[in-house]
């Protein structure tokens, strides 16, 4: 294709034009090059095209920032060249529609739509939601997925003819999908392109129908899959199984499984990102003396020296024994919180014990309670 004209020197407008020129311009350029008015006229149309493309473009807040930005290369890598990509930002320019822009600059009334040119269209996708453990989405797992589909019909293959039949070239068309047709209009007479209603665009019409899809070619299936899900998944994120989505009628592209992701909550664990908290239950003498204690962890009990003296709420981090970060090799950490338990039902001799040990301590012993105190005082005396 050859080099790409500036927009604006398209469409004879400043850079800097308002959208109310910018429209008003299309509008006139338009006109004058419309097909249907320079019948036969290739010029015309290679400039309504170009006009069209460019007004797309100019009139589209996001697409112009790009283009100011970076030009056409801005746009898309595929732009004007001739495939249609099928939904998303790009191909805009190899599939406007020409009854929309005759509608848009002469106020509706007529359409005609631009019949024929499109590919098929596109299978749509399935979304199906499916739930994991705490431990299936940190690691990452494989997980079947049932789902109904529209898939191709069993019987035919999808042809929508009958077994050791094919669909024939639609004789109205010739197989192109589209017919010229011709209407009086304020204008003249003017010529559009049609979807041929002998095949409906298909280019192909079946004598024989298949008997279990009745010619559509497609059947409701339940169907099974495996999805690869990664390790590091988080709640209400996705996975795309790319062309397991519904197929498409008339031989286009199937659609896509979109598996979104929900997960069951952990007795013991809870998960912030990348990092895993948790509270590690320790005797009050524990906390008292020191101890060794077990700390859960995603791969088993991690053995975790707590010093003496250790206060109830007291969190400590353990680098690295979190959840690996999604499509990488790091991970995130793992948090626990020390909560010492208060003894209960003690028994007499207990609580004798107790007593004793009590009346031993001095504000050395226990100086958070002794600095309080000090602190009330000092309240009181002003
Ligand atoms: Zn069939
Ligand atoms: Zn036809």
């Amino acid at each position: 294709m050859a080099q790409k004209r500036d927009y604006y020197e398209v469409l004879g407008v400043e850079k800097g034009a308002s959208q109310d020129e910018i429209k008003k311009a299309f509008r006139k350029l338009a006109k004058k090059y419309h097909p249907d008015m320079n019948p036969g006229d290739t010029t015309c149309e290679e400039r309504f095209k170009e006009v069209n493309e460019a007004y797309e473009v100019l009139s589209d807040s996001e697409k112009k920032d790009l283009y100011d930005k970076y030009g056409h290369d801005g746009l898309d890598p595929n732009f004007g060249a001739g495939g249609f990509g099928g939904g998303g930002f790009g191909g805009f320019g190899a599939d406007f529609d020409m009854g929309d822009i005759f509608s848009n600059i002469f106020g509706g009334g007529f359409s005609s739509s631009g019949g024929g040119r499109r590919g098929p269209a596109r299978g749509s996708d399935i979304g199906v939601r499916v739930m994991l453990s705490f431990e299936e989405a940190a690691k990452g797992c494989r997980k079947d997925v049932t789902f109904t589909k529209t898939d191709a019909c069993s019987e035919c293959g999808g042809s929508g003819a009958e077994k050791g039949s094919h669909p024939e070239t639609c004789s109205k068309c010739g197989g192109s999908g589209a017919v010229r047709v011709q209407q009086r209009t304020p204008f003249g007479i003017m010529q559009s392109t049609r979807t041929c209603d002998n095949c409906q665009g298909k280019g192909t019409v079946i004598k024989t129908p298949c008997k279990k899809c009745g010619g559509t070619g497609t059947e409701r299936k339940s169907k099974t899959i495996e999805v690869n899900i990664p390790a590091g998944i988080d709640n209400l994120q996705r996975v795309v199984a790319r062309g397991q989505g519904n197929v498409a009628p008339n031989g286009g592209v199937a659609g896509d499984l979109i598996v979104e992701v929900g997960i069951r909550p952990h007795p013991i664990f809870e998960r912030d990102g990348y990092n895993v908290f948790c509270e590690v239950p320790i005797s009050f003498a524990e906390a008292t003396l020191g101890a060794t204690i077990n700390v859960p962890t995603l791969d088993g009990d991690y053995s975790y020296k707590i010093p003496e003296g250790t206060q109830t709420g007291t969190s400590v981090t353990l680098r690295g024994k979190g959840i690996q970060v999604l499509n990488s090799r790091t991970r995130g950490d793992l948090i626990f919180t020390v909560v010492v338990e208060v003894p209960k039902n003690l028994s007499e001799t207990q609580k004798k014990l107790l007593r004793e040990f009590e009346a031993s301590c001095d504000d050395h012993n226990l100086s958070a309670k002794a600095s309080f105190k000090e602190k009330i005082k000092n309240i009181f005396k002003k």
